[in-house]
């Protein structure tokens, strides 16, 4: 068209078009009557085409886009490995986009139902600072790179800000979520998409701790005694304002009990692992008798120690531990790691009150869909198919979890027997036969049968969702997972801790009565 027009409906004016506008597509479309009136104003040409040919162009366009989608698709990295036909059931579904320079695609802490791919443009993403509520930049995306994942995968809440950067503006294909659980949650880019993260983290660790040796550490107190020696508070000589915990296995103790492959596997699991609900492992070292773990100090002290002083905790106070523990298994179990040994004891508070999982001694890397046979753990917390050496997988960390839950809140775990054979014996009978103490809410006690199936694949947490099953359950409802993520939600026990070597929240260990152990020389553990 060119000329003027202007749009009416029921007499009253709306607009005024000019230029190359397309009017009437609606009824076309729709097939409908008109819905507003339009009238000339000036002279106008225009073109006209009657409804059969629009409908055909039409139909043309969408087949043409719908081509010009999955080929993009199929040039998406994360995409690469899917089959045509799902591409295609993609591009049907979903919607372009576009945005100015400066509009906030997606804005941290709303709620999140979409997930996003560029095809044309960049975009910045940013995160409000907790303390300054300043945005830091994270990182720039552009063609091909994808997001909103995160709102979709676990709580609903968007966790960055995405900012249109592109002077000449931004595309996205938009995905909704349904079509992203069915065609796209499972696919091992979204999984670990922030494993270079991890990567690039270790490697400034590495960096950091590449000049500090044996003998640049000073202990300072004894923080725990472990199955194959102490943990000690240490500093290093040139620097008081940090501490760390410092654990030391005897060698020979651990070729006595065949544990080398087991300690091997600690030391690369925990160095591997960047998740802040995991103590980090910072550097290892080895002498002729001892083998050493450099770590993260947590002096809030062990759980176990403040579940034995309070006896048991309400249940707000339960859901935040758990919870964190919750967020561990969520990143150890999508890489395929199972724990295998929770407890109490495990469970380290840092200064601030979070909960983190230390010891890895059992940790064990899965072939995906494989299981695993070493009968370890410990009895309360062991899952039956365990005892009966069927072969377990992280299933039997959801079992332990349920109990974890159980003696949080009532300051025993579920089965206990006089001694280990009795408590497998209870273990067996299941959890229908314990007896819940009526501190246990409705919700809570629910869930803990839902963790504690006699079958393994029943297990909350182990189904088609995953471990959102849990984190959805009705025992949550109201927890800010968000809040927890990113440290701001307020822990239930703020433990005392005075200055980076105060040791208050650790008991008191004597010197070590063996003395030292002899020498292992024998190269086992090359590689530690
Ligand atoms: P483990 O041999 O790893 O089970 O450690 C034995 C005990 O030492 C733990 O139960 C804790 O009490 C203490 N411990 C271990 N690692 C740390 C750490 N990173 N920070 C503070 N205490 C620790």
């Amino acid at each position: 068209m060119d000329g003027r027009v202007e749009v009416s409906r029921e007499g009253k004016y709306l607009s005024t078009l000019s230029g190359a506008k397309v009017l009437g597509e609606l009824a076309i479309l729709y097939n409908c009557q008109r819905t507003a009136t339009i009238t000339a104003i000036s002279e106008c040409n225009l073109w006209a085409i009657e409804r059969q040919c629009f409908q055909t162009i039409m139909m043309r366009t969408g087949l043409i886009r719908q081509a010009e989608y999955t080929d993009f698709l199929k040039s998406v990295p994360i995409f690469k490995d899917l089959a045509e036909d799902t591409l295609i059931k993609i591009s049907d579904v979903l919607e372009e986009t576009h945005y100015q320079r400066g509009d906030y695609i997606v804005r941290q802490g709303a709620r999140g139902d979409t997930f996003f791919i560029i095809s044309k443009g960049k975009v910045r993403v940013t995160i409000k600072q907790q303390d300054t509520q300043e945005e830091k930049f994270i990182r720039m995306l552009g063609k091909g790179d994808f997001f909103g994942e995160k709102a979709l995968q676990g709580d609903d809440l968007r966790t960055a800000n995405i900012i249109c950067e592109s002077p000449e503006g931004v595309s996205c294909l938009v995905i909704d979520r349904e079509t992203f659980n069915q065609l796209i949650s499972s696919l091992d880019e979204i999984k670990h998409r922030y494993d270079d993260e991890g990567a690039m983290e270790r490697r400034k660790i590495n960096e950091e701790f590449r000049d500090i040796n044996l003998t640049d550490l000073r202990v300072i107190a004894t923080l725990g005694v472990g199955g194959f020696g102490r943990v000690e508070l240490v500093q290093t000589n040139g620097d008081s304002s940090r501490s760390f915990a410092l654990k030391q296995m005897k060698k020979s103790q651990i070729v006595e009990t065949r544990q080398q492959q087991h300690i091997m596997s600690e030391k690369e699991i925990m160095g591997e692992a960047n998740c802040q609900f995991i103590v980090k492992l910072f550097k290892t070292f080895k002498d002729k008798k001892y083998l050493y773990m450099l770590m993260e100090s947590c002096l809030g002290g062990e759980l176990w120690t403040i579940l034995r002083d309070k006896g048991n905790f309400d249940d707000a106070t339960t859901r935040f531990y758990t919870a964190c523990v919750v967020e561990a298994f969520d990143y150890l179990h999508s890489r395929n790691i199972i724990y295998r040994d929770l407890k109490p004891e495990n469970l380290l508070l840092d200064e601030k009150g979070y909960v983190k999982l230390v010891d890895f001694g059992f940790a064990k890397k899965l072939q995906t869909g494989r299981k695993t046979w070493t009968f370890c753990g410990t009895p309360e917390y062991v899952a039956p198919e365990v005892i009966l050496n069927r072969g377990h997988d992280i299933s039997a960390d959801y079992w332990s979890l349920g109990v974890l839950m159980f003696e949080l809140l009532t300051g025993t775990p579920p089965f206990t027997g006089s001694d280990p054979m009795r408590t497998y014996n209870i273990i067996l009978k299941g959890i229908d036969a314990i007896e819940f103490p009526r501190n246990i809410t409705r919700n809570a006690s629910n869930l803990i049968k839902k963790l504690c199936r006699d079958n393994p694949a029943e297990r909350l947490g182990y189904q088609r969702g995953g471990i959102s099953e849990i984190q959805k359950h009705k025992w949550f409802d109201g927890f800010y997972w968000w809040g927890l993520q990113n440290r701001s939600l307020e822990p239930p026990i703020k433990p005392s801790v005075k200055n980076v070597v105060d040791t208050a929240n650790f008991d008191d260990y004597p010197p070590d009565p063996e003395g030292p152990p002899p020498d292992d020389v024998s190269g086992w553990d090359k590689d530690f």
